[in-house]
């Protein structure tokens, strides 16, 4: 489940200006693939694609071969989890916010949806001291907490497709290691769209892509990127 296909894809915000020209994907169910690209590029606009923020103009993009098009948008939104660059978090707790988008979800909740979805993974996501924070309002948490919050908030739904929008570019390094480890083990058996900046931050992924001005200039492994330089 969440074999991803972008075929042929064309997309522009305006009529007269192209953003996305002629891109193909194959994303095995449960693999990984990795954009990276200059800033402009078009790799957040793949994603939305993919989320159907906007359809492509031409070309089609499926899901385990059926276009999504035609799939009803709740169904979408449950196979599809995002992370993005820049959390905005409720000035709430952070149950509410973990919680956020399931209808009257409680502390309770939250932490037995979490017991359903992956707990080891969602602990590891949180904040430390996780226990006494959850119900704590008012909470200043750093850049590095808060995407463990937004970790957590996309696991909560246990999507079968990730996608991870610079989730980690706005932190510092450490901070990013961290959180770069957590992210590789959630994103184990589920099929993984990782968009970001440097190629040093996807060495792992099963494929990476190198978009240039919303064409694919590149393809191939971590190891065969690096020796074409
Ligand atoms: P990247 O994620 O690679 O930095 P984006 O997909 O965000 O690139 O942007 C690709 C191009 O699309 C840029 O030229 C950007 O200015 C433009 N763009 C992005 N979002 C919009 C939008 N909502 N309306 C019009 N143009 C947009
Ligand atoms: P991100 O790539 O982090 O999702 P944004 O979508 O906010 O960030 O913006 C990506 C790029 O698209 C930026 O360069 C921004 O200036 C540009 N952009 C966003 N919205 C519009 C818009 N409505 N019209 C033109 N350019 C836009």
């Amino acid at each position: 489940d969440g074999h991803v296909r972008f075929e042929e894809v064309a997309f522009g915000y305006e009529p007269e200006r192209i953003i996305l020209k002629g891109v193909t994907l194959d994303v095995p169910a449960g693999t990984s693939l990795a954009v990276v690209g200059p800033s402009g590029a078009g790799k957040s606009t793949l994603a939305r694609l993919l989320y159907r923020f906007y359809d492509p103009t031409a070309g089609r993009i499926t899901i385990d071969g059926q276009d999504i098009a035609q799939v009803k948008q709740d169904s979408l939104r449950t196979a599809i989890g995002i992370v993005p660059q820049d959390t905005v978090l409720f000035n709430d707790t952070i149950g509410y916010n973990i919680g956020y988008g399931r209808e009257g979800a409680t502390e309770a909740d939250v932490e037995s949806a979490a017991k359903g979805a992956a707990i080891d993974h969602f602990i590891a996501a949180l904040p430390q001291g996780y226990e006494s924070m959850v119900g704590e309002r008012g909470l200043k948490l750093s850049g590095g907490e808060k995407q463990r919050v937004a970790i957590a908030r996309t696991l909560l739904k246990d999507p079968p497709i990730l996608i991870l929008d610079e989730a980690t570019s706005a932190l510092d390094s450490r901070t990013e290691e961290a959180i770069q480890a957590t992210l590789n083990d959630v994103a184990r058996n589920r099929t993984t769209i990782v968009i970001a900046h440097r190629l040093s931050t996807v060495v792992g992924a099963d494929q990476i892509v190198v978009l240039d001005a919303g064409r694919v200039a590149e393809r191939g492994t971590h190891t065969e990127l690096l020796a074409k330089g």
